[in-house]
């Protein structure tokens, strides 16, 4: 969410006949596009900020900027902290920046900009994309859950979905561009369309972004919540061929004491059930997930019960976190009382474990044909190609040609690392 929102600011500079630079030094304005997820995303920018104040002096005119979650989490306090900032945009304010640029240019006042309930739907906004293959289409912002732990919901606001018509012209436009993939992002995507009226559902709209793409190979979507993952869904990934069969279903914990403590709304065993369907359609599809370790009472008991749960479910990858106490969420007036020591080995333990899984799952695909979407010349080595497969997991191959945005067969027959090698079939 962050990287696309990265794309729309660079949009809006960009026709303002803005340009990157790689060198801070000849930078006119620099502009920190911040997470409140976790403290330590904070922390380090404080850091990167603060080291900044000697460019600052130097050259009073160079434009600091910090937008995104930190600037709505901590508001006007940041300038407390770091006193060159000249101004702070939240997520919701993201069209505001250019302006706000201009006004610290012309009045040399420090500006805030934090105060929008809901981010303006907005089309045909010049976005600066990252590359020409896969684009970033949100439809939805926000988020309407209020689990205990996570300050998404205070910094991005409530859950909004975006109207099927404004989505589907997106895409219609991505693919005009030539665009090969798509994903569909949300803090909660699978409870797309709730909000709007007529209601709809996530099934429908990947049902309508299917027809709506013509070039278009995939269509991905994230996050999904274990709560709205339902049959009617993974119906329609199998009948949407574009639609890839990948989910990603943060679990956050294997004890239902806990889970039932976060306020997530579901159990292990429902849990295990959305799984259980999702593989009885897609045996070769790819489930993925998010755990948070060290929760205000996590027990050993309880944290046996999250390591016996992914020795399970054998997820094809998994995001681990240590918790972070986050202001304003409720999770904040509990005792943070599992020891940093503690996180830090459940932490390495489930690292260590999703390793075993996630090796044990490359070895089984030794001998496979696996389609590629081929992204470009891969990094290290020029003579091979680099792409992904459906169920996102990075190729590295050989091959006589390949052009990025090409879907080809590539032969899988080793790994290193979480990625596959392979020759073009
Ligand atoms: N909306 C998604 C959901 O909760 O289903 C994910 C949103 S969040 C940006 C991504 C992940 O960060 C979460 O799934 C959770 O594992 C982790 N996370 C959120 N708040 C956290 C906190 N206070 N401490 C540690 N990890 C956290």
């Amino acid at each position: 969410m962050n990287d696309f929102d990265s794309e729309i600011i660079m949009g809006m500079l960009r026709e303002r006949g803005y340009f990157p630079t790689e060198k801070e030094e000849t930078a006119d304005i620099i502009l920190f596009n911040t997470c409140s997820v976790r403290q330590h995303a904070e922390d380090r920018v404080f850091g990167k900020v603060g080291d900044l104040k000697q460019l600052k002096r130097e050259r009073p005119d160079l434009v600091i900027g910090i937008v995104g979650c930190m600037a709505q989490n901590y508001k006007e306090a940041i300038f407390d902290r770091l006193p060159h900032v000249d101004f702070i945009s939240g997520p919701r304010n993201i069209y505001d920046i250019p302006e706000l640029i201009e006004r610290v240019q012309g009045e040399g006042t420090r500006l805030a900009a934090v105060d929008k309930e809901e981010r303006p739907q907005v089309m045909g906004r010049p976005i600066a994309r990252e590359g020409q293959i896969k684009a970033w289409v949100t439809v939805m912002e926000g988020c309407h859950h209020n689990c205990t732990f996570c300050i998404v919901p205070t910094v991005r606001g409530t859950a909004q979905s975006r109207p099927v018509e404004m989505i589907l012209s997106e895409v219609k436009s991505l693919d005009a561009q030539g665009y090969k993939e798509v994903t569909l992002i949300g803090q909660i995507v699978d409870a797309y369309g709730r909000d709007l009226s007529p209601s709809t559902d996530l099934a429908t709209l990947l049902g309508e972004v299917n027809r709506a793409a013509d070039t278009i190979h995939r269509i991905r979507f994230t996050t999904s919540h274990p709560v709205y993952a339902n049959e009617k869904l993974f119906d329609a990934i199998r009948e949407h061929p574009r639609v890839c069969e990948h989910l990603h279903l943060p679990i956050q914990s294997g004890s239902d004491r806990i889970l039932s403590h976060m306020r997530r709304g579901y159990t292990v065993e429902n849990y295990k059930k959305r799984i259980e369907e999702f593989r009885k359609r897609f045996p070769k599809g790819a489930v993925t997930t998010d755990v948070i370790v060290g929760y205000p009472g996590e027990t050993e008991e309880d944290f046996g019960k999250t390591f016996q749960l992914m020795g399970e479910v054998e997820f094809d990858d998994a995001f681990i976190f240590k918790f972070s106490p986050r202001p304003g969420t409720d999770a904040m007036n509990f005792k943070d009382d599992v020891s940093k020591k503690d996180k830090e080995a459940r932490n390495q333990s489930l690292l260590r474990l999703q390793g075993r899984m996630t090796e044990k799952k490359l070895r089984s695909m030794m001998g496979e044909t696996v389609e590629v979407l081929v992204e470009g010349k891969s990094k290290k080595d020029k003579s091979e190609y680099k792409g992904r497969t459906r169920t996102s997991r990075e190729v590295v191959f050989r091959a006589k040609y390949a052009a990025p945005g090409d879907l080809l067969q590539v032969k899988v027959d080793s790994f290193f690392g979480k990625t596959l090698l392979g020759s073009a079939a």
